[in-house]
C-alpha cells in the first residue's frame, strides 16, 4: 500500500480524498494555489505545498509543479480527483515516467475514451448500442450536412474532445446546420484546440442514466448500479440519485451487463462511469465514458455501502477487487443536490464571496461533502460548486422528504446560492412522481 498520496485538487473532493487516505493510514500532501492559502484541504492534509498563483493554468493545471511537489514530498501516488488533470493522458504519462502511480486508468485508456468519436468507435466494435451517428470524425460543414441528412433531424453536433457541455449544438433542421456546426466547431477549437466533430441523432426527452464501474488490473470488472442524472441545466447535472425510478430490475441488469462489456472493451482499470441516454421507448445508447471519480459518486456509495475512493486507491496499489458482482447489493435510495455559489435570478451568475454565517445540517442518513467553513472566502477562480448535500433513506419518497428537511435547515449567508432553486425542484410534483427527463428544468422552472 502507498505510504503517502498527493492530492492534485482542491475543494470538497480534495477533502473527501484526504479523509479516505487518513482512514487507510496513508499520509497526505495537499497542493494549493495562492488563492487557497486558507482552504480547508490545505489545513487538513499532513503536508501542504503552494504550487502557484490563483489561475488554475498556473497552479492546479501546472503538471511540472505538481510533479515536483510530489517528488519533493516523497509521495508514491497522485490522486487527481475530478476536473483539472484527472483526464489528462499527458499528465498520466509524465507520472509514469517519474515512477509515480496515477490513481486512475492508464494513459492509453484515458486518451481513447477522452476522444468521444474514438470512444463511440470502440463501443460499436464491442456491440454496445450507441446513438445513431457518424462513425468517424467530421471536419467540414459539407461532410457534416451529408451525415446529418442520413441520420435525419434533429441531430446534435458534438466536439470529439468536448466536455462540460462545451462544443455541443442541437440542430433542428437542415437550414440551421451550417450555422450551428460552425459555432460548435469554433467553440471546440477555442476550448480544446481540436476541430474534430461528430454528429448524432438528437434523442428527444431522454433520461441520463450512468453506471458506476470498478475494475482491477486482473480483469475483474463489476458495476455498482446506476445513477439517474436527468436533472440538468445546460447539460450540467444538478441533482443525482440512485437507483433510478425509470428502470426495472430487468433493464438494470441488461444495462449493467452492457456497461461491464463497455468497460472491458475500453480495457478499463480503476473507477469509471459509463453514461447512457435512455429513450422514452426503453432503448438506451452509450454516450460517453468518464475515466475518473465523479462529483455524484456519493449516491452510489450510500446505496452500496462501498467507499469508491478507498477502492480507487486499493486498485491503483495493485490489490484485486475485494468483492464480486454477486456481493454487491443496492439498498434504499440516495439523492444528491449540488449547491453552487451562483445567482439563479441573474442567469446563474457565479457569486463568490465570504461566508458570514454557516449552518450545515446533519442527522441520520444525511451526508454533507464540503470544504466550506465560517468566514471562508469562496474564490472567484474556480468551480462554483461549494456543497454537496446527500441524503439516504429506505425509499425514494422518504429520501425526498429528508432532502426537503435538510435543504430547509442548510444556512449559507454572505453569498448567493442555488439552495432555494434546488428546493423548488425537490418540491415539484413531477420530480416527486419521477416524471423527469433532461429538459425538466427548462420546462418546469422559470430560469
Ligand atoms: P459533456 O461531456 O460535455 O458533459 P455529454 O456527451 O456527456 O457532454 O452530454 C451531456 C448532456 O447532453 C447529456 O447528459 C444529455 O442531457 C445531452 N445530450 C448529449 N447527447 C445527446 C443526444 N444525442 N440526444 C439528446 N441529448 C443529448
Amino acid at each position: 500500500m502507498f505510504q503517502k498520496i498527493l492530492i492534485a485538487n482542491r475543494g470538497e473532493i480534495a477533502v473527501r480524498i484526504i479523509r479516505a487516505c487518513r482512514e487507510m493510514g496513508i499520509k497526505t500532501v495537499a497542493v494549493y494555489s495562492q488563492a487557497d492559502r486558507d482552504a480547508l484541504h490545505a489545513q487538513l492534509a499532513d503536508e501542504a505545498v503552494c504550487i502557484g498563483p490563483a489561475p488554475a493554468a498556473e497552479s492546479y493545471l501546472n503538471m511540472e509543479r505538481i510533479l515536483s511537489a510530489t517528488i519533493a514530498a516523497g509521495a508514491d501516488a497522485i490522486h487527481p480527483g475530478f476536473g483539472f488533470l484527472s483526464e489528462n493522458s499527458r499528465f498520466v504519462e509524465m507520472c509514469e515516467k517519474c515512477h509515480i502511480t496515477f490513481i486512475g486508468p492508464p494513459a492509453s485508456v484515458i486518451s481513447r475514451m477522452g476522444n468521444k468519436s474514438e470512444a463511440r468507435h470502440t463501443m460499436m466494435e464491442a456491440g454496445v448500442p450507441v446513438v445513431p451517428g457518424t462513425k468517424e470524425a467530421v471536419y467540414t460543414v459539407q461532410d457534416g450536412r451529408k451525415a446529418a441528412d442520413q441520420i435525419r433531424y434533429p441531430v446534435i453536433v458534438k466536439a470529439s474532445s468536448g466536455g462540460g457541455g462545451k462544443g455541443m449544438r442541437i440542430v433542428e433542421k437542415a437550414e440551421e446546420f451550417e450555422g450551428q456546426f460552425s459555432t460548435a466547431q469554433r467553440e471546440s477549437v477555442n476550448a480544446f484546440g481540436d476541430d474534430a466533430m461528430y454528429i448524432e441523432k438528437y434523442v428527444q426527452r431522454p433520461r441520463h442514466i450512468e453506471f458506476q464501474i470498478l475494475a482491477d488490473r486482473y480483469g475483474h470488472v463489476v458495476q455498482l448500479g446506476e445513477r439517474d442524472c436527468s436533472i440538468q441545466r445546460r447539460h450540467q447535472k444538478l441533482i443525482e440519485e440512485s437507483p433510478s425510478c425509470a428502470i426495472d430490475e430487468n433493464l438494470r441488469r441488461e444495462m449493467g451487463d452492457t456497461a461491464i462489456r463497455a468497460a472491458k472493451a475500453a480495457g478499463y482499470e480503476n473507477a469509471g462511469t459509463i453514461e447512457f441516454l435512455l429513450d422514452q421507448d426503453g432503448s438506451y445508447y452509450f454516450m460517453e465514458m468518464n475515466t475518473r471519480i465523479q462529483v455524484e459518486h456519493p449516491v452510489t456509495e450510500m446505496v452500496t455501502g462501498i467507499d469508491l475512493v478507498r477502492e480507487q486507491i486499493r486498485i491503483a496499489a495493485g490489490e484485486p477487487l475485494s468483492f464480486t458482482q454477486e456481493e454487491i447489493a443496492i439498498r434504499g435510495h440516495a439523492l444528491e443536490c449540488r449547491i453552487n455559489a451562483e445567482n439563479p435570478a441573474r442567469h446563474f451568475m457565479p457569486c463568490p464571496g465570504t461566508v458570514s454565517n454557516l449552518h450545515l445540517p446533519g442527522g441520520n442518513g444525511v451526508r454533507i461533502e464540503t470544504a466550506l467553513f465560517q468566514d471562508y472566502t469562496v474564490p472567484a477562480n474556480y468551480d462554483s460548486m461549494i456543497v454537496k448535500v446527500i441524503v439516504y433513506d429506505r425509499n425514494r419518497e422518504l429520501a425526498i422528504r429528508k432532502m426537503q428537511s435538510t435543504l430547509g435547515e442548510l444556512v449559507i449567508e454572505g453569498i448567493t446560492t442555488n439552495i432555494d432553486f434546488q428546493y423548488e425542484i425537490i418540491n415539484h410534483p413531477d420530480f416527486q412522481s419521477g416524471n423527469t427527463n433532461t429538459h425538466f428544468i427548462e420546462e418546469h422552472l422559470s430560469c
